[in-house]
């Protein structure tokens, strides 16, 4: 079975979030079931030096305003089709936002591209007469990823020829793609497709619901939150069109790579660790301390909480800024590694002065750095005010890191809280806290203090959390049982 994956970033390559994880993870996870799956993405400047080792396998002229092409390379275990457009894509900065962090204004054609040419690959496959080898090939299925390919279903549905079937996978509702409507024809879109079935929204040419109107099927990434996205709460406006598809929509949990996440082989760890080993974790707790100068406390009587979020409202983290004084009161410490709404930020800067050696601050985006904390923290909140399925938390479980989640999509899927039953039962993994207000996560936030000072039953925690699975194995049979139903 061959599948193309369309998506705007995939780890190691280019990450912004959580997506990239699963675009860089899942196809080596199907091709144990025979799956050849091809990612095709834009050629952003950070792929520079794998597209000059890649084979052009597909050119055009001008695509909305400049030439490009398409470049196969392989890495890592992915197969890449690298879609080279410089005047779309080879600029500085974020990959959605120029230096002022507003989105580029031409995201439309920026992304309108990527799916024009995959809904073009998917039709007619690469051109053989570019005589390359990885020209053979046409893919069976499109799967697509967030509003970034939210056109791929739309322009297949305008072309005469039979077309693959198109699955969507969405990973964040809140992100659709709004764009005016005088777009359309600059995209080489069909009027007849903007009405309130198809792409149109509120006057607005919206990529996400045209995917959502016309995919095959729907997955989102944690069965809890397929059920939130047709719910006002959650929907973003889009609910009404989630509930009409909803025999159309399941939820399939994202899983991690767990090679890249490995307390056993994490070569950012001080020192490695497994179940049977858990004090060697006080070495590695010795490392953040350093980094995000705090005190150093050989053998602490309260965790040491770590938080590596985008910091949005989304994320919940005003939430801690007011629960923080009372963290500190209970003898707790926190290191906070992430990026994102300035007021957010500047929040967790002063609170790092205020609570001098208590609370460690570093802006910005470490992937290293995540790891050291992952391997170094006793637990991590996750204090999300929607979380369609949530990575950190599942990356705490793998490094006995003990999670302290909200209580809504992936999160409520993936912790079991450490509730007198669980307990009792010996299967709690965290801490789930509802409802979603600083009340709540503070008191969260205060039983994991307690349960910290009964070592036995934390480190059972620990170790129960170490061993949960958290892999793809699962999810990638589902998502091949899925692809196999729409082929039959
Ligand atoms: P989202 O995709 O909504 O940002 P997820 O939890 O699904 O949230 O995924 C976030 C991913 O980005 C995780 O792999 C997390 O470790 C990583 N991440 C987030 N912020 C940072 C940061 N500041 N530095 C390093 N990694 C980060």
């Amino acid at each position: 079975m061959k599948v193309l994956y369309v998506a705007s970033e995939c780890a190691p390559f280019v990450k912004t979030g959580g997506l990239a994880d699963v675009i860089g993870a899942v196809p080596k996870n199907l091709a144990q079931f025979g799956i050849d799956t091809r990612v095709i993405m834009p050629a952003y400047p950070a792929l520079a030096s794998l597209l000059a080792r890649g084979k052009i396998v597909w050119q055009q002229d001008d695509l909305f305003g400049g030439p490009a092409n398409l470049v196969a390379v392989k890495s890592k275990g992915i197969t890449l089709l690298l879609l080279n457009a410089p005047h779309l894509y080879d600029r500085p900065g974020n990959i959605y936002l120029n230096e002022q962090g507003k989105d580029w204004p031409d995201n439309h054609l920026r992304f309108g591209a990527l799916c024009q040419v995959a809904a073009y690959v998917a039709s007619y496959g690469l051109p053989r007469e570019l005589k390359n080898p990885l020209n053979d090939w046409q893919p069976d299925l499109v799967h697509c990823h967030d509003w970034q390919s939210g056109l791929v279903p739309a322009y297949l549905k305008m072309v005469d020829t039979k077309t693959p079937p198109c699955i969507l996978t969405i990973h964040n509702i809140a992100f659709q793609g709004l764009f005016d409507a005088k777009v359309i024809e600059t995209l080489g879109l069909s009027r007849s497709m903007f009405v309130p079935d198809g792409f149109e929204y509120w006057g607005k040419v919206s990529f996400l619901k045209a995917a959502i109107a016309y995919c095959d099927k729907i997955t989102t990434v944690s069965p809890t939150y397929a059920r939130e996205l047709m719910q006002p709460e959650f929907g973003m406006g889009l609910e009404g069109m989630m509930q009409s598809r909803a025999s159309d929509l399941s939820g399939i949990l994202n899983g991690i790579d767990t090679d890249v996440w490995d307390p056993i082989h994490d070569r950012a760890l001080n020192t490695s660790y497994y179940p049977r080993t858990l004090k060697r974790k006080a070495k590695n707790r010795a490392q953040v301390e350093a980094r995000f100068n705090l005190d150093s406390i050989k053998n602490p009587d309260a965790p040491l909480f770590c938080v590596i979020s985008r910091l949005t409202t989304q994320k919940g983290l005003d939430l801690l800024v007011e629960t923080l004084p009372n963290l500190v009161a209970r003898g707790a410490r926190l290191a906070l590694l992430g990026s994102g709404d300035k007021d957010i930020e500047a929040a967790f800067i002063a609170a790092a002065r205020q609570f001098k050696g208590k609370v460690g601050t570093i802006i910005g985006y470490d992937e290293e750095l995540s790891h050291i904390l992952q391997g170094g923290a006793d637990a991590i909140l996750v204090p999300s005010r929607f979380e369609p399925c949530g990575l950190t938390q599942l990356y705490g479980l793998r490094y006995g890191t003990i999670p302290v989640v909200a209580r809504t999509g992936g999160l409520a899927d993936t912790i079991i809280d450490a509730n007198q039953a669980a307990l009792a039962d010996n299967c709690a993994t965290g801490f789930q806290f509802a409802p979603i207000t600083a009340i709540s996560l503070d008191h969260a936030i205060d039983r994991a203090c307690q349960t910290f000072k009964q070592p036995d039953v934390w480190e059972a925690m620990m170790r129960r959390a170490m061993n949960h699975d958290v892999s793809w194995d699962k999810s990638a049979k589902a998502y091949h049982d899925l692809y196999a139903s729409l082929l039959t």
